[in-house]
């Protein structure tokens, strides 16, 4: 009988192991910084009601209209949805846990998201993003303190250049003056709309604006600007935002084109664009949206949220060739002959105790089999626990690399040591060869 293959679903990826450290590496990065900044750890489920998104992002956005893996639970009937994004569920979280009771709140997540949408490079059906929401706080100073706070991450992270550019959606008032310009302007060249633009002109036309068809490029730049329709306030809002971002020395563009995916923005957008990541070359979004705690039942409260690709992240560093390396194991332990096996499991035991990392190796097996494994794991250690080396108190060790650049290895020849000094031999070697 044929063997049965199983493959993965399309669009969505493992993770390898050689991958984790890198993977790691962003995470702990970033969120080292977030912390700096008084962010705190949220997590929510995966899957929520989908009414959280239908009415957190909007139903006349990409996500709702095509792109939400939304099922009916058959036991219940219940309709849900697997998270396409975490904004609108944070703040679900919030206002159910009374979070903004009396105070504001920086929180951070980091998760897989999900989207129907047709893979290709920097674009999967489930991705994960790493993010933050300010809540609470009207800004522009928050605004301003976050895009910093990316600039800092950016720069931990070692991804070389990465643009920034900022727009306002203005607000609500401002942005229907617009609206209506916009659509009289799209009915005067409605020959030239694609189909979705035609889809959207009355209901969402703004989103027109952040079209991907090449044939529309011209005719969208021409259009009426939001710019051109701020008040005093708004205009008021970017320019503090412009002023505090320059002050911190950080480059910027005002793209006014630039609108989010989302319905519940309002004044600050801004995205970070790196030109080494082809055609999917954001690496982050976010902006405001104080409607958006009370479009979810909660009492108004503004908000200041961004997110990032973590695979176009991790990605443009592979590009930019900045990948830290990290080995995983330290030391390898070998053991042959009568119960040497116990001694072992006993030793490593006591190297652990000294936070060494250490492998075992598993079963039985000549030493020069055990000794290819040892190779084979990267551990710069190897332990030879042998029933001859044991029967007189002591175990050897041996380097199992050198240095590239000529420094000295402790146990470069295999050296003899107590059985019971060995855990510190080598914790003491190690940290030598990492100082
Ligand atoms: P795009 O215009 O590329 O579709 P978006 O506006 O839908 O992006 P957001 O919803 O703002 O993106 O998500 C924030 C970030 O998450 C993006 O800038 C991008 O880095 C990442 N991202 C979004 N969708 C995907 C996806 N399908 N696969 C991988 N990363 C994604
Ligand atoms: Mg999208």
């Amino acid at each position: 009988m044929a063997k049965e293959k199983f493959t993965g679903v399309k669009g969505m990826n493992d993770m390898l192991p050689q991958d984790a450290a890198l993977w790691q590496f962003v995470q702990k990065t970033a969120v080292d910084v977030l912390e700096r900044y008084g962010y705190q750890e949220i997590r929510t489920p995966i899957l929520e009601n989908t009414r959280v998104f239908t009415r957190g992002v909007g139903e006349v956005t990409d996500i709702v209209e095509k792109e939400m893996y939304s099922f009916v639970d058959s036991m219940n009937g219940d309709q849900l949805t697997l998270r396409p994004e975490c904004t609108s569920a944070v703040v679900r979280a919030v206002n159910e846990h009374n979070l903004l009771y009396g105070t504001n709140q920086r929180l951070w997540y980091c998760g897989p998201m999900f989207r129907h949408e047709r893979p290709q490079r920097g674009r999967y059906r489930q991705f994960h993003q790493l993010g933050a929401e300010a809540l609470g706080m009207e800004g522009p100073d928050v605004d301003a303190e976050m895009i910093v706070m990316l600039a800092r991450i950016w720069k931990a992270l070692g991804v070389g250049p990465v643009k920034l550019e900022m727009n306002t959606l203005g607000a609500l008032d401002e942005r229907q003056a617009h609206r209506d310009a916009l659509i009289r302007y799209f009915e005067d060249h409605k020959a030239e709309l694609d189909e979705d633009a035609l889809r959207r002109l009355y209901t969402n036309p703004l989103r027109i604006l952040d079209t991907k068809n090449p044939e529309m490029q011209e005719l969208v730049n021409a259009a009426p600007r939001l710019l051109d329709f701020l008040g005093e306030k708004s205009r008021g809002f970017l320019n503090r935002l412009e002023e505090l971002v320059s002050a911190a020395g950080i480059e910027y563009t005002i793209n006014p084109r630039l609108v989010r995916g989302l319905d519940y923005y309002n004044h600050t957008v801004f995205e970070w664009i790196t030109d080494k990541l082809g055609a999917q070359g954001t690496i982050c979004g976010g902006g405001r949206y104080d409607p958006l705690v009370e479009m979810l039942g909660g009492r108004p409260a503004p908000g200041v949220g961004f997110a990032m690709g973590m695979e176009r992240v991790i990605e443009l560093i592979r590009e930019v060739g900045n990948v830290p390396v990290k080995t995983q194991t330290d030391v390898y332990v070998i053991h042959h002959g009568g119960d040497t096996q116990t001694k072992a499991l006993l030793l490593a035991e006591a190297m652990r105790d000294l936070n060494v990392r250490v492998i075992v190796h598993p079963g039985s097996g000549s030493i020069k089999s055990q000794m290819k494994k040892a190779d084979a794991s990267g551990a710069d250690f190897a332990v030879f626990a042998t029933e001859d080396e044991l029967a007189e108190g002591a175990v050897s060790v041996k380097a199992l690399r050198a240095y590239d650049d000529g420094r000295t290895v402790p146990f470069a020849e295999q050296t003899r040591v107590a059985l019971a000094d060995a855990p510190k031999a080598v914790a003491a070697a190690l940290a030598t060869m990492r100082a």
